[in-house]
């Protein structure tokens, strides 16, 4: 099976996680985790530049949008991002009982306006955004998180493969809360851990709706020992790109549009054409794809960064279905 749709690294973690989890003793199973974090968010302070205060640790980053809406959000209550973007957004105002705001994109993937002056208590802003791969530029978020009314969440799961970050209008802007996630550039999804980066008072605010041991002892030692280890990510992360740019010029040459991905996979598309069948035949040779039957998307297929072995495997069986 090749296995492209739902976007996680085709290489190992650290030798390091694995060590620290060979470490790891009984006690790690008979006592309860650090409610706190402490030993991870100093690492992670260390590692980001970020004092440990403006850190919390989630169960993946999931959990910190799911705490974020449940901190921030009444029934009724406006939640604001543009679209199309990550899934999970709509799922979660509707859990809450929030009213999405959904503000399309436009062709070029910048900013659309009317997005800052939606009303809302909550803006997500997914940076690289999911499925499209595209980001905006640094400035732009500087200027949304001035203009909005409420708290900017800028969700930057994809963005070790990207040039640029929101991490540091965290510093100076305290409605901004900045999502990473060690599941995507880390190899490390199956472990479920997420970092906020938000002002102390914020931080303070999810807290008081987060479950106290929301991440267990073998994943917060085994985080740790990621952190500890950032050039073991940064070259997966360097062969990645590399062959996203293998990817989407091998796609190029078959005729599709790809839009320029800073994520760990590539939105391509044949304009008017439907790619649900072409899903469909891939699937039927193992090779799984992301299709989404929503009017934006009908005609484009979202392709995760595997190796060079697996994407040279999917340029040839689409070359071969005549795509
Ligand atoms: N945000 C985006 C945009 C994602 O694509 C994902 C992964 N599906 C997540 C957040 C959640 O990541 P995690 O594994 O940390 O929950």
């Amino acid at each position: 099976m090749i296995k492209l749709n739902t976007n996680e690294n085709p290489y190992p973690p650290s030798p390091r996680v694995l060590e620290a989890l060979a470490r790891a003793s009984s006690a790690d199973l008979r006592l309860y985790p650090d409610p706190e974090a402490r030993a991870l968010r100093a690492r992670a302070a260390a590692v980001y530049g970020v004092p440990a205060e403006r850190i919390m640790v989630g169960n993946g980053s999931d959990e910190l949008l799911q705490l974020l809406l449940r901190a921030t959000v009444d029934p009724g209550q406006r939640v604001a991002f543009p679209v199309p973007t990550y899934s999970l957004y709509d799922t979660l105002v509707a859990a809450q009982g929030g009213c999405a705001v959904r503000v399309p994109f436009g062709e070029d993937w910048r900013l659309p306006a009317g997005l800052a002056d939606a009303g809302a208590r909550l803006t997500f802003l997914c940076n690289p955004n999911a499925p499209s791969g595209t980001l905006v530029p640094t400035a732009d978020v500087a200027r949304l998180a001035r203009a909005v009314e409420g708290v900017l969440v800028v969700d930057e799961a994809y963005v070790d493969f990207a040039h640029t970050s929101a991490l540091p209008l965290v510093a100076d802007h305290d409605n901004v809360v900045v999502l990473r996630t060690l599941s995507k550039s880390f190899s490390l999804a199956g472990l479920r851990i997420g970092l906020a980066f938000a002002h102390p008072d914020l931080l303070a605010g999810l807290r008081t709706v987060k479950d106290s041991y929301n991440v267990n002892r073998l994943s917060l030692a085994a985080a740790e020992a990621a952190l500890g280890d950032l050039r073991w990510m940064e070259a997966n992360v360097a062969r990645i790109r590399a062959t996203r740019g293998r990817l989407t010029r091998g796609l190029a040459e078959l005729g599709w549009h790809v839009l320029p991905s800073e994520t760990n996979f590539v939105l391509a598309r044949r304009r008017g054409v439907d790619q649900a069948p072409t899903a469909a035949a891939l699937a039927r040779r193992d090779i799984l794809v992301r299709h989404f039957a929503v009017p934006r998307l009908f005609d484009a297929l979202r392709i995760t960064v595997g190796t060079d072995e697996e994407i040279d495997a999917l340029l040839a069986a689409l070359r071969d279905l005549g795509h």
